[in-house]
């Protein structure tokens, strides 16, 4: 089922040159189920020349064409859905549910990007003498370089992928090591639908080294990165450097505020599908939950009861609704930060430990009374841990909510249109949503401010990102 993965470089799916391989693990038995190639310089070199290549290729083919091929791909992804979401689970843990569902997801998203393909517009901008035509045109920006984690293992790709091919890009993504197989069968379905071979690469090896390679290269003008705000900065440094185009999808600490006008028991229940979802390991996580004095105690009860009925197990398992963790070293990370908050006199209402000795898998755990000095309420846990502290008044809740210098996504349960409204306009965050979970469609926008990082991954402004802005101004002789 789960064979060893690729490179894709120039039209070939191939090994390293160096024929070296990196193990891949199945974190609900901690099994080698495979390898992946291990790309180094050379092979970079290798799909550098191809996106220089595939650049000229693809920026002259009819956006109509374009799009064409992306909705082909779209529908092999659909017809592929089960053995993908297969692959996706054995590698990264979820639930096969969502890991169908992130597949399914893919494909509307590259159908959407491939109808905005079609509408890159530019503008004619009305002259002040006559005889002049002002144009503003709209150019695909050049081959892009896109570094993606293991959280979501086809949604991170095919956000950054959709839409440097919607604009006419090439593209070298550098997928995660860990979870390899379900990105190359994303990449699979857009070279059998057509898209020409030297416009997509894939590499997988040392993180570090391919992004400090690929980033000042020359070729490469433009950087889309997903994965922590440490590293985030570091990249995004080193592209200021030599100047080139960024877009940064960073780590968050995402406020839930609940108003005593709320209704709870839907308030408890959406909230902590959403917590403990991927097994909390998603950017947009809620995290500190934020509830109003009047109603803490039941919110407190209500969220608890979801967290016991969560059915940890293996992904493939009937009935599982939370995997592992996708790798061993979130383990000792959560351990850490519960124990800290703990000492720090948080109380822990449920979970707090590993489950077993064979997988990832920990306890969904929530933990109560949390002090803002404990370093979970600081620090992105990226599992799942759900963090509940009262808070008196909207003031009270905004400070909190805006202390952090992150600023990704918020939550917020009102039944009052003013509170709503309120928090519209106060909130830092990149995303909000209130009393429903809609965040991160591809028709909308889906980006952070602050630490959080900048530029969107989704609507309009995610193909803008891969597009320059060219004024030509001619006038009439
Ligand atoms: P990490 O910081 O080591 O890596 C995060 C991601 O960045 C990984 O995919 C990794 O391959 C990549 N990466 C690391 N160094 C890189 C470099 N120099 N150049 C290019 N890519 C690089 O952390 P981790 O242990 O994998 O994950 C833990 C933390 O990362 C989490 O706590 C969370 O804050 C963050 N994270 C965020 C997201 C997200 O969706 N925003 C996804 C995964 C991880």
């Amino acid at each position: 089922m789960y064979a060893n993965v690729q490179l894709f470089i120039n039209g070939s799916w191939r090994d390293s040159l160096s024929g070296k391989t990196i193990p891949v693990v199945n974190p609900a038995t901690e099994e080698v189920i495979g390898t992946v190639a291990h790309a180094e310089i050379p092979d970079l070199d290798l799909a550098l020349a191809a996106a220089a290549s595939g650049f000229e290729t693809w920026r002259r083919t009819s956006a109509f064409a374009r799009s064409k091929l992306m909705r082909k791909a779209a529908d092999l992804l659909r017809e592929r859905a089960e053995q993908i979401a297969l692959k996706m689970t054995l590698e990264q843990g979820k639930p096969l549910a969502e890991a169908r569902m992130e597949t399914l997801a893919a494909a509307d998203t590259i159908d959407w990007f491939a109808e905005e393909a079609r509408r890159a517009y530019g503008r004619v901008v009305p002259a002040r003498a006559e005889g002049v035509y002002q144009l503003v045109i709209k150019e695909p920006v050049g081959p892009a370089a896109a570094f993606t984690p293991w959280n979501f293992p086809i949604n991170q790709v095919v956000r950054k992928l959709s839409a440097a091919l919607a604009a006419g890009c090439s593209i070298i993504v550098k997928a995660p090591e860990e979870t390899p197989a379900s990105p190359a069968e994303l990449i699979r379905a857009f070279i059998d639908a057509g898209v020409p071979g030297d416009v997509i690469s894939l590499v997988y090896g040392v993180p570090a080294q391919i992004s400090e390679y690929l980033i000042p290269h020359p070729v490469i003008r433009k950087i889309s990165f997903t994965g922590s705000t440490p590293v985030g900065k570091q990249l995004a440094a080193l592209a200021g450097l030599h100047m080139k185009r960024v877009t940064m999808e960073l780590g968050g600490h995402a406020p839930a505020i609940v108003f005593d006008d709320a209704d709870l028991d839907v308030a408890a229940k959406m909230l902590a599908g959403a917590k403990f979802r991927n097994a909390g390991q998603v950017c947009v996580s809620p995290t500190r939950f934020l509830v109003q004095e009047g109603v803490y105690d039941d919110f407190v009860n209500k969220f608890t009861t979801f967290a016991k009925a969560i059915k940890v197990g293996d992904g493939t398992a009937e009935g599982t609704t939370m995997g592992p963790l996708a790798n061993e070293r979130r383990i000792p990370a959560l351990e850490g930060l519960i124990q800290d908050a703990v000492q720090h006199g948080a109380e822990l209402v449920t979970g707090g430990n590993r489950i077993g000795n064979k997988g990832y898998f920990f306890e969904p755990t929530v933990l109560a009374n949390v002090p803002t000095t404990a370093r979970a309420m600081n620090e992105e846990p990226f599992g799942p841990l759900a963090l509940i502290v009262p808070f008196r008044d909207f003031d009270d809740a905004v400070a909190e909510a805006n202390r952090l210098p992150f600023g990704l996504a918020s939550y917020a349960v009102t039944r009052s249109a003013k509170t709503a409204t309120a928090l519209a306009q106060s909130i830092e965050s990149g995303m909000l949503t209130i009393n429903h979970l809609g965040l991160a469609l591809p028709e909308v926008p889906f980006g952070g401010i602050k630490d959080s990082g900048y530029g969107s991954e989704g609507g309009l402004e995610a193909i803008e990102a891969y597009l320059n802005t060219k004024f030509v101004s001619q006038g009439s002789l």
